[in-house]
């Protein structure tokens, strides 16, 4: 999966992976490795795959324990969570979050919000957009 960027959006993700080892937050620095390897920021970090952005918008995900290299993204609702929570982190990245389409539900289970009811810390299943396509 591929998320169209402007040239202003390529270059701050160009600069965030350059100087990651330089400005990324203490907890994130063992993703260094991962991030000069792939080429890619860290958007969403779990305990076992990571979804990373490249300059160019492609979206990959990548073991941290169990297997080599980046694959691209091919899950929508990680394409979504990854996308939020990198917003959440860098502003700039927040146009890149998938617009609501025409027709689309609010979410039931957090009542479009976006975050898991009682632990609001914890993306939605959702993705975080607080909505549910149609499809
Ligand atoms: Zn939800």
């Amino acid at each position: 999966m591929r998320r169209p960027v402007t040239p202003e959006e390529s270059a701050f993700i160009q600069e965030r992976v350059e100087r990651f080892a330089a400005e990324a937050p203490e907890e994130l620095l063992w993703q260094e490795p991962h991030v000069r390897a792939h080429g890619a920021l860290p958007l969403y970090v779990g305990w076992t795959e990571t979804v990373g952005i490249r300059p160019d918008g492609e979206m990959v995900r990548w073991s941290t324990e169990d297997w080599p290299g980046a694959v691209e993204l091919d899950d929508a609702t990680w394409y979504k969570i990854g996308l939020v929570l990198g917003a959440r982190r860098y502003p700039i990245l927040q146009r890149l979050v998938p617009d609501r389409p025409a027709g689309a539900r609010d979410c039931d289970l957090c009542k479009g919000s976006g975050r898991f009811p009682l632990q609001p810390e914890i993306v939605c299943q959702c993705g975080g957009v607080g909505w549910v396509d149609p499809q």
